[in-house]
């Protein structure tokens, strides 16, 4: 019996053993970008301690803990976290006291149960569509649209007029008609390639809620006196720049959260950062996706992003995210012939990104890939202003379902939908 007894622990242990040793993997190809977090996290035998800048030990996650923040974290609301990071520290929580904080557990993201009718039944996909921009006004804020002559040499007066938050609402559209035919149930951030993820223009957000929303922020403590009496005096652009940018971004985060989904699609369409202003076509053009990871030092300041970095460190997402995000690569890399972006292919894949061992999937600390909690691939299918592509991305000469498109956006919106069909059968 005491053989037996002793088996059982070692058998226990080196599960235990293992997991601790699957997180340290995570932390070394995911999230510590440049060593910049050495100080700041440990890798005990029998636990992973996040320290203060001091180097005073604050929280613990001992081995038996794991699976069970790991699901708290994932499974949660943030006050429900903040909580437990300053009510936990470094205690180690008997098997009661996990026991009890699974009570806050809904199995919200449970997989559906197999043999439906339709393949992707019961699965639910948020698809963030980016930007917003699709007048010249909105575009010259947002910065996120090419308008030249294409070849005023060889004679060409073609103009090119593209704005990236048609084409990725476009796409987004397709994806989610692919998807809905599959029967999943299908969340997009905005409604309309025009809006933002607060279901109206910036312009419009500009004059019916600009004043409000600054106002309740103010009373809520979420910004000083100082930070409001800046930001109501600027002009458009400026806000932009300063607020409303990372505001509806987390605000798209929010909203794919409260839907639970299953997994997420970023979609996006990248230029060549070498073309600035890109004021003609460039030659050059790759593909690539971001996940989330690439943490760095400062990134521990605020008790948000340290539960976001705890969440990506615990639970599976990050290996998810990376198979999702190299399936859409392949797929992108197939069915458009464009090629895979290696690490000295763009500045900030050299300078901000962690390489993952997946050609062309780079872990980015983006708002998005920081703060959504499912398995995510946030896309650059192509270059817009490669001198190819900015002429077919110019056309609505194909209809999918009454949407008017092209063979390129076609072909971009398969790629997405046939990864996420694969990752979530598997
Ligand atoms: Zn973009």
């Amino acid at each position: 019996m005491k053989k037996i007894i002793f088996i059982f622990c070692i058998f226990f242990q080196t599960v235990f053993a293992q997991t601790i040793k699957q997180c340290k993997q995570r932390f070394d190809n995911y999230l510590n970008f440049k060593g910049s977090l050495n100080n700041l996290v440990s890798f005990e035998e029998d636990a992973i301690f996040i320290k203060d800048a001091t180097g005073k030990k604050e929280f613990a996650i001992y081995s038996h803990e794991i699976e069970m923040l790991a699901s708290f974290f994932e499974n949660n609301s943030f006050k429900l976290h903040e909580q437990l990071l300053k009510l936990k520290g470094i205690k180690k929580y008997s098997k009661r006291q996990r026991d009890s904080l699974y009570i806050y557990i809904d199995d919200i993201k449970k997989l559906p149960k197999q043999k439906k009718i339709k393949p992707l039944q019961g699965y639910r996909i948020a698809i963030d569509p980016g930007h917003f921009a699709t007048s010249l006004t909105d575009a010259k804020i947002e910065q996120k649209y090419l308008y030249f002559v294409k070849d005023t040499l060889k004679n060409n007066n073609d103009t090119i007029k593209l704005f990236e938050s048609a084409l990725t609402f476009n796409t987004a559209q397709l994806v989610r008609v692919m998807l809905e035919e599959q029967g999943a149930t299908v969340f997009l951030t905005r409604t309309q390639n025009n809006f933002t993820s607060f279901n109206c223009t910036y312009t419009s957000w500009i004059k019916e809620h600009k004043l409000h929303v600054l106002d309740s922020l103010k009373i809520n403590n979420i910004l000083s006196t100082d930070r409001y009496n800046k930001l109501i005096k600027l002009n458009d652009y400026k806000l932009f720049w300063e607020f409303f940018r990372d505001f509806d971004l987390s605000n798209r985060a929010k909203i794919i959260n409260q839907f639970n989904p299953h997994a997420t699609l970023i979609i996006h369409y990248n230029v060549d950062e070498k073309n600035d202003p890109w004021l003609k076509p460039t030659l050059k053009n790759n593909t690539m996706a971001f996940i989330g990871g690439a943490f760095t030092e400062s990134n521990f300041d605020k008790p948000e992003t340290k539960i976001h970095f705890l969440r990506l460190l615990l639970t599976q997402q990050l290996n998810q995210s990376e198979k999702l995000a190299t399936q859409t690569v392949l797929n992108f890399n197939k069915n458009l012939g464009v090629s895979i972006a290696g690490q000295f292919d763009a500045d900030y894949l050299k300078d901000n990104c962690i390489t993952t061992q997946n050609k062309g999937v780079f872990c980015r600390n983006l708002i998005l890939c920081r703060t959504i909690n499912s398995p995510l691939v946030y896309g650059e299918a192509l270059y817009q202003d490669n001198t190819n592509e900015c002429e077919i991305l110019m056309k609505l000469d194909k209809t999918v379902n009454t949407i008017k498109t092209n063979e390129r956006i076609y072909n971009v919106a398969k790629s997405y939908y046939d990864a996420v069909f694969l990752f979530l059968k598997n």
